[in-house]
């Protein structure tokens, strides 16, 4: 906040004039991003029938599904090229030099300092819940008592399922399921509450297995200091990345995580069903204890073709991956990851805190009544979460459907609102404010 009230000062604009949008956008380092990216108009997202219809939409959901890169279709355009003209031989002789059988490690080369890995610790392979199943596979080893996982209490439908189904599958029962739950008339956990928990637990937890940034709240959660205490209590720790990879730094080396996973159409917009990526630790690199699920494609590269069936797992994140690369899904998340490669996650995050807080800011100053933002301040990523009041939700969620403002909406009363640091603008915030104020203060 501070950033901004200097800038509103130096420029002479208040804060909540759109002039001091429009000038930030002008002053913002990263701005020649946007173009990267595959705009749709008011038309497109809101009908025919729209307002103001050949105007770019204002675009708040890629926590949801971020925007289509141009390097993606580019990408994945060369691809067919190439299957056309060269058939099997792409394999091995490929003309902008990414043959398909290392195609993996041209994705990883770019995706490890995303999330603060060594390219050794990255893997891309199928999606993120197929992933969940095949890490706790290798990773959830329940001996004795110490066979419980700690996952939240709200957390995705998927992860829960996952986690449900590899207990029944272990024949233990659903009591090995321990939930995190915040404190009572609280949306959000607290730190010392979990770790309170793996300290009182700790002896029972076979993997904990927390959401980097929590899907409906937008909770950040402090991976490196639960990470530390669940590992001291002799647990694995695993982390679902879905909303966190592409949104706030990650340090996952450094921090020790055991493993994570994450997709990659929310904030890495590879596009609907795109490949997910997974992280192994270096320290299990050569861990041979592992009971990983094989395939060939896992085995070391230099004999993978001997056929001679005997499995030698390659190092690292590599010997988990069974199958081949999909390679057309794996090309529009290079292509996405060519533009991440213009940029740091610093100076992305640089640019979101700026967005979010510009968000925040706004939606008291312009609207004020009837809306409680659930995400904490100190503890957030670029999405906030909002509650309506129960004879706002209705008014306010159609207003932005229909003045083309593309964001979450979760019945009875929640709006997601997540700016992209990487394509969204301080005026789209603006305009996204706008619509919230006119329609609160019409009903
Ligand atoms: C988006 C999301 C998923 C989606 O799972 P898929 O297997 O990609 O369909 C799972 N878990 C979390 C936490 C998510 O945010």
């Amino acid at each position: 906040m501070e950033l901004l009230n200097t800038a509103a000062q130096e420029s002479a604009l208040a804060l909540d004039d759109l002039r001091f949008a429009q000038e930030m956008d002008s002053r913002d380092p990263l701005a020649h991003l946007r173009d990267e990216f595959a705009i749709p108009t008011v038309r497109e997202v809101a009908g025919e029938d729209a307002v103001d219809g050949d105007a770019a939409c204002v675009y708040l959901c890629g926590n949801s599904l971020g925007l289509m890169p141009r390097r993606a279709r580019a990408i994945l355009d060369d691809e067919m090229d190439e299957w056309a003209s060269r058939g099997v031989v792409g394999h091995f002789r490929h003309s902008k030099d990414r043959p398909w059988v290392r195609y993996r490690w041209k994705v990883v080369e770019k995706m490890a300092p995303i999330v603060g890995a060594k390219p050794l610790e990255v893997g891309v392979m199928n999606t993120l819940t197929t992933n969940l199943h095949l890490l706790l596979a290798a990773f959830y080893r329940p001996t004795g008592t110490r066979c419980k996982i700690l996952i939240e209490g709200k957390a995705f439908p998927s992860d829960h399922y996952a986690v449900e189904s590899q207990i029944r599958w272990h024949g233990l029962p659903a009591s090995a399921l321990l939930l995190a739950e915040p404190r009572a008339g609280e949306h959000t956990l607290r730190t010392d509450d979990i770790l309170e928990l793996i300290e009182r637990e700790g002896v029972n937890i076979a993997v904990v297995m927390l959401s980097g940034v929590q899907y409906y709240t937008g909770q950040v959660f402090e991976i490196a200091r639960i990470t530390a205490a669940a590992r001291a209590a002799g647990c694995v720790v695993g982390w679902d990345l879905a909303h966190a990879a592409g949104n706030v730094p990650l340090s996952l080396h450094e921090w020790g995580v055991d493993f994570a996973c994450w997709c990659t159409y929310k904030y890495l917009n590879a596009g609907p069903g795109s490949i997910s990526c997974f992280f192994v630790h270096e320290r299990h690199a050569h861990n041979d204890e592992l009971c990983r699920l094989a395939g060939w494609w896992g085995h070391e590269e230099e004999t993978r073709f001997d056929m001679t069936n005997r499995m030698v797992p390659a190092a690292g994140a590599a010997g988990f991956e069974p199958s081949n690369t999909p390679i057309l899904v794996a090309a529009t998340l290079l292509g996405s990851l060519d533009v991440f490669s213009q940029t740091t996650m610093a100076d992305l995050r640089k640019k979101s805190e700026l967005l979010t807080a510009y968000l925040e800011h706004l939606l008291a100053a312009r609207v004020g009544r009837g809306i409680q933002i659930i995400t904490p301040r100190a503890q957030r990523g670029a999405q906030l979460s909002l509650l309506f009041d129960a004879d706002l939700f209705q008014p306010v969620a159609r207003a932005l459907e229909a003045a083309g403002v593309v964001c979450d909406e979760r019945k009875p009363n929640c709006i997601r609102l997540a700016p992209a640091p990487l394509y969204n603008t301080f005026a789209d915030v603006w305009r996204c404010v706008d619509v919230i104020r006119s329609a609160a203060s019409s009903s």
